[in-house]
C-alpha cells in the first residue's frame, strides 16, 4: 500500500458522503421523489396495524360484522399501495443514480487523462481501476437504495414510535427509552466498520494492482519463472483483503444481533405489560395487537439500520477514494495568459540550463543541459544508460516540466504555450510503442484526430508500415493491441513512428525510434525517416552508429550534463567515452536481442 493513500485522516461519514452533493444536485427532485415514494409506502404499511386495531376492537370484540368488509378493503388498500409506491421509487432513481455514476466516471476518467505523467509514476494503477470500477458501483448503491432507505427506515422508526405513543403512551415511552443504548452502541460499531470499510476498499485496489501488472508482464513473468513469486503475492494480498472483509462481517453480525434484540424485547415487553394493562382494563386488546402489529412492521427497518449505516460507510470510504484523486491539481496546465503560437514554427528548439529532477527524487537528474538545434536540424542525443536521455526528451513535449532552466521554441518558453498548440508543434514518439485497443486507423490517428485516410497512409508510408498494414486482413480497420492482432516490436514501432509524424509536427522527438527493428526494416525506417527528418527540426535518442548518421550533429550525455556537441565523425575522432558507447559490447548484444525480437 503507498503511504500517500493511508495518510487521509479518518473522516465522519456524513462529511465525506457530502461531497457527493455536486453529482447528486442535478437529479434532486427525482431521489427527493423517490425517497417520499418509498417513504409514503413505508407509512401506507404503518397504517394497516391501526386497521388492524379497529378489526379486534369492532367485529372481533363487539361483532360489528357490517364494517369488517370495508376494514378488510381497507388493508388491501394500504398493501396495494405500499407496493405500488415501492415500484413507483424504483423507477424514479433507476435514471438519476445510474446517471450519476456514469458522470462521476467520466470526469474521473477525464481528470486522469489531464493529470501528468508524474502522478502516473506515483499512483498504482489498479488504485485508479478500483476507484473508477467498484468504487462508483458502491456510490451509485447507496444513492439508488441504501441512502434513501437510511433516512425512510429512520423517518419509519419515528413514525412507528409515534403511532405506539398514539396507541399507549406508556408502551411507546417505554419502547423509546430502551432505544437509547442501542442507538449508542451501534453509532461505536458503525464508526469502527467505516474503518474496515476504507481498508477493504484499499485492500481491493492494491489487488487490482498485482492482476494489472501481472496481466501485462506476463511474457516477463512467464519467461524469467516468477509466476510462482508473484502468486504467493497475490495470495498473501488476497488473504489480507479475506481477514478486512472477516472483519467486517463480525462487525455486521454484532450490528444485527444489536438490532434485532430491539423489536424482539420490545415485543415481549409490549406483550407482559399489554396483557396486564388488558386484565386490568386499562388497554383495549385491539390496542395491544396493534402494538404488537406496528412491532411487528418496526423489525424490518430497525434490523436493516445496521446493514445500512454499513452500506452508508462504504459509500463514505468509496467517495472518499474518489475524491482523493479528483483533488489532484494537475501540475502541467495551461499558462494563466498563453503565448500565442509562433506562425509559421521555424522550429528553433533550445534547451537553456535545464535542470530536472523528479518528484520526489533526491537528486538532479539533469544538470544545466544547454543544447541549440537550428530549424530543420537534426541532433541524436546518445548517452550511456541512466544517463538522462528518455528524461530530457519527456520535457520538450512538456510530459514532465524542468525544475530549473527552460525549454524553448523559436525563443517561446514551452510553459506559456497553450498544451494544445505545443501538441500540434512537438509530437513525441517513444521507446516503447503503446498501441490501444482499436483499429490501425485510430492508433495513427491519436497524432491528429481529424485525419483523412489519404493522410494516416501517407504517415504509414513514411514510417515504411504501409505494407505491413495493407497485408492485414481488414487493412486500416484491422484491430490491434491488447485486445486485437499481436504486431511485431518493429511493427509497433513504425506505427508509434507513423502516430508522431502524421500531424506533420515542426519538431519531432524519437526516443530510439529504431531499436526494436531488424536490419532489414531498420534501412527502409530509416531511409523514410531521412525524408521526414528532412523537413523538421528532431532531436532523436540514438544507440546505434546507423541511427546517429541520420542526424546533421550529436550531443553526448554523461551523468545528465552535455559532455561534447559535434559532428559524428568529430566526436568519434575526439572522444573517446563516445568511442566507447557506439562500439561497446553491451550496445551490440543489445542490437542482437532486438533484432532477434523485431
Ligand atoms: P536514459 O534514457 O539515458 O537511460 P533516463 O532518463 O531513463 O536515462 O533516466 C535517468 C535517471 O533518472 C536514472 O537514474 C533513472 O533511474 C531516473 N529516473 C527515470 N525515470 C524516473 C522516474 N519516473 N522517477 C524517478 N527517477 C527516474
Amino acid at each position: 500500500m503507498s503511504d500517500h493513500l493511508e495518510q487521509q485522516p479518518h473522516r465522519a461519514t456524513l462529511g465525506a458522503l457530502r461531497r457527493l452533493a455536486p453529482y447528486v444536485r442535478p437529479h434532486r427532485a427525482a431521489l427527493i421523489g423517490g425517497g417520499l415514494a418509498a417513504l409514503a409506502s413505508s407509512l401506507a404499511g404503518l397504517a394497516i396495524p391501526l386497521v388492524t386495531r379497529a378489526i379486534v376492537d369492532g367485529p372481533i370484540a363487539r361483532s360489528e360484522l357490517s364494517v369488517l368488509p370495508w376494514l378488510v378493503l381497507g388493508v388491501l388498500a394500504f398493501g396495494l399501495l405500499e407496493a405500488g409506491l415501492m415500484f413507483l421509487r424504483r423507477r424514479l432513481v433507476a435514471r438519476p443514480s445510474t446517471r450519476i455514476e456514469a458522470t462521476m466516471r467520466e470526469d474521473l476518467f477525464a481528470h486522469l487523462q489531464r493529470l501528468p505523467v508524474a502522478f502516473h509514476d506515483r499512483w498504482p494503477s489498479g488504485q485508479l481501476l478500483s476507484r473508477a470500477t467498484t468504487d462508483l458501483n458502491t456510490i451509485r448503491w447507496f444513492v439508488a437504495f441504501s441512502g434513501i432507505f437510511l433516512v425512510v427506515n429512520v423517518l419509519t422508526m419515528v413514525a412507528g414510535v409515534g403511532v405506539l405513543l398514539w396507541l399507549s403512551p406508556v408502551l411507546g415511552l417505554v419502547i423509546a427509552v430502551i432505544a437509547v443504548p442501542l442507538i449508542v452502541l451501534t453509532l461505536a460499531l458503525e464508526r469502527r466498520f467505516s474503518v474496515a470499510a476504507r481498508r477493504s476498499q484499499d485492500q481491493a485496489g492494491d489487488l487490482a494492482t498485482v492482476v494489472e501488472e501481472s496481466a501485462l508482464g506476463i511474457r516477463v513473468l512467464k519467461s524469467l519463472g516468477r509466476g510462482r513469486r508473484l502468486t504467493a503475492r497475490f495470495v498473501a494480498d488476497a488473504r489480507g483483503l479475506r481477514g478486512t472483509e472477516l472483519l467486517k462481517i463480525r462487525l455486521l453480525a454484532a450490528l444485527w444481533a444489536v438490532l434485532v434484540m430491539l423489536p424482539e424485547s420490545a415485543i415481549a415487553l409490549i406483550l407482559g405489560l399489554g396483557a396486564y394493562g388488558v386484565a386490568t382494563g386499562t388497554l383495549t386488546l385491539g390496542t395491544l395487537v396493534g402494538a404488537v402489529t406496528v412491532m411487528t412492521y418496526l423489525f424490518w427497518p430497525i434490523a436493516s439500520i445496521g446493514w445500512l449505516l454499513a452500506e452508508a460507510s462504504n459509500a463514505a470510504a468509496a467517495t472518499r477514494r474518489y475524491w482523493e484523486v479528483r483533488d489532484v491539481v494537475p501540475a502541467i496546465t495551461d499558462p494563466a495568459t498563453p503565448v500565442p503560437a509562433p506562425d509559421p514554427v521555424r522550429g528553433e528548439l533550445v534547451l537553456h540550463e535545464v535542470s530536472f529532477r523528479y518528484p520526489g527524487g533526491t537528486r538532479d537528474v539533469l544538470h544545466g543541459v544547454d543544447l541549440a538545434l537550428r530549424p530543420g536540424e537534426t541532433m541524436a542525443l546518445v548517452g550511456a544508460t541512466g544517463s538522462g536521455k528518455t528524461t530530457l526528451t519527456a520535457l520538450v513535449g512538456r510530459l514532465y516540466d524542468v525544475t530549473g532552466g527552460a525549454v524553448l521554441i523559436d525563443g517561446v518558453d514551452v510553459r506559456d504555450l497553450r498544451l494544445a498548440d505545443l501538441r500540434t508543434i512537438v509530437a513525441t514518439a517513444f521507446e516503447e510503442p503503446v498501441l490501444i485497443s482499436a483499429s490501425v486507423r485510430e492508433n495513427v490517428a491519436l497524432g491528429l484526430p481529424a485525419a483523412s485516410d489519404e493522410q494516416v497512409w501517407e504517415a504509414l508510408r513514411v514510417a515504411s508500415a504501409d505494407g505491413f498494414v495493407a497485408a492485414l486482413p481488414w487493412g486500416l480497420d484491422t484491430r490491434i493491441g491488447e485486445q486485437g492482432m499481436s504486431l511485431s516490436g518493429g511493427q509497433r514501432q513504425r506505427l508509434a513512428l507513423a502516430r508522431a509524424v502524421i500531424g506533420r509536427p515542426p519538431v519531432l522527438v524519437l526516443d530510439d525510434p529504431l531499436s526494436a527493428l531488424d536490419v532489414h526494416t531498420e534501412a527502409e525506417v530509416e531511409a523514410a525517416l531521412r525524408r521526414v527528418l528532412g523537413g523538421v527540426t528532431a532531436l532523436v535518442v540514438a544507440h546505434r552508429p546507423s541511427t546517429v548518421q541520420l542526424a546533421d550533429r550529436v550531443a553526448l550525455l554523461v551523468d545528465g550534463r552535455i559532455a561534447a556537441v559535434g559532428t559524428h565523425s568529430e566526436l568519434l575522432a575526439a572522444d573517446p567515452e563516445y568511442r566507447r558507447l557506439l562500439s561497446s559490447p553491451d550496445e551490440e548484444r543489445a542490437d542482437e536481442r532486438e533484432e532477434v525480437g523485431a
